[in-house]
């Protein structure tokens, strides 16, 4: 199985490699600029390259870049929606240019539109999105949302509604959290309920979409529409829930990256990632 955790990209991108390392990662999730800006400055060739070499000499890899948490392509408001779409853009293009293969967002947020609403609004901006982006290849993963307030994408139902409206459907995929769906209302703990969700997302969506998984623990309890984070076997999923995932022979290329709080010295990630490789069963 192939693990990691979100890293920070605080004093430059290549750092999020380094910092991966410290915390014993294959593989990291990152930022591709500030997450609550609109917009960032251009890359520069220094830093792209220094990134490159922290790749090469750490051996750690970046499988996936985290869209920042203002963009709403469902958004009612026009003007809103429109800088949404530009800043979506433009992350597309930055993970282009730092060789990241997948960029991962929240659908979106209907406020009050209407679910139907949002989800065609998001369908018609990814559309537009991959038609003036021809040459770009960077897969984009809608990820899995707990369902709260108007979030959409709290069912496997809703984002195969987007996706089928999706010309291009090559260049999309999913990023399951494990968080959100259980508290979406996806039971995962017990070997049969596990089993069971899985087959419905294969039915709903396909294995075959399922680029990335989220691993975090949930705060809160089942089904409660509630997206709180905790470490691996201190919340409502337990050990028990993310023995599942981990045994899972179908998820052996699929990165496991955690999204857990942590301090500056990574030894909450360094802990967590050793309770879910001590999961794997030999
Ligand atoms: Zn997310
Ligand atoms: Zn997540």
């Amino acid at each position: 199985m192939i693990f990691g955790a979100h890293e920070s990209i605080a004093g430059g991108v290549f750092n999020a490699v380094e910092r991966g390392k410290a915390a014993t990662c294959d593989t990291i999730q990152m930022f591709n600029k500030s997450n609550n800006q609109w917009r960032a400055k251009k890359l520069t060739g220094d830093e792209v390259e220094q990134f490159f070499k922290a790749i090469e000499t750490t051996g750690v890899t970046v499988s996936v870049s985290h869209t920042s948490y203002l963009i709403n392509i469902a958004s009612p408001d026009k003007a809103l929606a429109e800088k949404s779409f530009q800043s979506l853009k433009e992350e597309m293009e930055r993970c282009a240019v730092l060789k990241i293969p997948n960029l991962v967002m929240h659908p979106g947020s209907h406020v009050g539109s209407g679910e139907e609403a949002g989800l065609k609004a998001i369908a018609k901006h990814i559309n537009r999105m991959f038609s003036e982006l021809k040459d770009n290849n960077v897969t984009l993963l809608l990820e899995t949302t707990a369902g709260q307030g108007t979030n959409l994408g709290y069912t496997f139902e809703q984002l195969a509604y987007i996706i089928d409206k999706i010309e291009n459907k090559g260049k999309m995929g999913v990023c399951l959290d494990t968080c959100h769906i259980f508290s979406a209302g996806y039971p995962i703990v017990k070997p049969k309920d596990y089993r069971a969700t899985m087959k419905k997302f294969d039915e709903v969506l396909g294995l075959e979409l399922l680029k990335i998984i989220h691993a975090n623990d949930s705060l809160r309890e089942f089904g409660l529409k509630r997206d709180r984070h905790e470490h691996i076997g201190e919340g409502h999923i337990g050990k028990a829930g993310f023995a599942n995932f981990v045994n899972d022979r179908r998820l052996k290329k699929i990165p496991m990256i955690l999204e857990t709080p942590k301090g500056e010295d990574l030894k909450e990630d360094k802990r967590n990632l050793k309770i879910l490789r001590g999961l794997v069963k030999k």
